[in-house]
C-alpha cells in the first residue's frame, strides 16, 4: 500500500501528497517564487548535497516511481570521486556544499601555492567563500571550477528538457558572485545555437526555510 494511502486512512480520509525536499521547493518556486508564471525550468538545489526538481509545461516531472529529477546524482566527471549513492563522480561530489570543501581540501593537498585556507581546520564551503571574498586566489579558483562543473552540466539538462531558466536556491547559492560567470560562460560552450545565451540563470528569491514549506502546501491545490 502507498504510503500516501496509509497516511490519509490514518487522518480520517484526509488527502495527503507527498514529494521531496527539493521538489517541493520548484513548486514553491513555481507558485510564490523566482519563477512565479514560468512553465518550464529546472530548480537546482545547492546544499550539502544537489538537489532538483524539473518543472515541464507547468508540471513537476515524478518520472515511473515518483524520484525523477536526481540531477545531482548524473556524473560530472567519469570515474571521479566516490558518492554517498556509491557511484563516481557525481554532480555532488563536486558542486555541494560538501563538494566544494572536499576541492579544497584536495587542492590544498596537492598543490603547493599559498592560501588563506591553509590557517583553517575542517574547511567549510563558508570558508572559501571568505577567502573568495578576501581575493584568496586558490578560493577564486575553486569556485571558478565549480562553477565551470556546473555549467557544464547545466548544458546538458537544457538539451533535454528545453527549460527557460534554471533557478539555483540554497545555501551555496549565496556564492554567487563568484558561480554566475563560470556557470553561465560554460553552460553557454557546451550549448546547442537554439539554446546559447538564452536559457537564464536566476536565484531563488524564497528564503530557504520556506520554498519546500510553501511548495509542499501549493501541492495541496491539486488533491
Ligand atoms: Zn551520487
Amino acid at each position: 500500500m502507498q504510503f500516501t494511502k496509509i497516511l490519509s486512512a490514518n487522518l480520517g480520509g484526509i488527502p495527503v501528497s507527498l514529494t521531496n525536499d527539493a521538489n517541493a521547493a520548484a513548486i514553491g518556486e513555481m507558485t510564490y517564487g523566482a519563477a512565479k508564471g514560468m512553465k518550464n525550468f529546472i530548480m537546482i538545489t545547492l546544499g550539502t548535497g544537489v538537489g532538483s526538481g524539473i518543472i515541464i509545461d507547468g508540471k513537476l516531472v515524478y518520472g515511473n516511481d515518483g524520484f525523477a529529477g536526481e540531477l545531482g546524482h548524473t556524473t560530472a566527471i567519469r570515474g571521479g570521486r566516490q558518492c554517498n549513492c556509491g557511484l563516481k563522480g557525481c554532480l555532488e561530489t563536486y558542486c555541494s556544499a560538501i563538494g566544494v570543501a572536499r576541492t579544497a581540501k584536495e587542492w590544498l593537498e596537492t598543490r603547493g601555492e599559498a592560501s588563506l585556507l591553509r590557517n583553517v581546520e575542517n574547511i567549510s564551503s563558508k570558508d572559501v567563500y571568505d577567502a573568495a571574498k578576501m581575493g584568496d586566489k586558490l578560493a577564486l579558483e575553486i569556485f571558478d571550477y565549480t562553477g565551470t562543473l556546473l555549467g557544464q552540466s547545466f548544458a546538458n539538462f537544457v538539451h533535454f528538457s528545453a527549460p527557460e531558466a534554471i533557478v539555483l536556491f540554497g545555501g551555496l547559492a549565496r556564492s554567487k558572485e563568484f558561480l554566475t560567470e563560470p556557470i553561465l560562460k560554460a553552460m553557454n560552450e557546451n550549448l546547442l545555437p537554439a539554446w546559447k545565451n538564452k536559457v537564464k540563470l536566476i536565484y531563488s528569491s524564497l528564503k530557504e526555510s520556506d520554498a519546500a514549506i510553501l511548495g509542499a502546501s501549493a501541492l495541496a491545490w491539486d488533491l
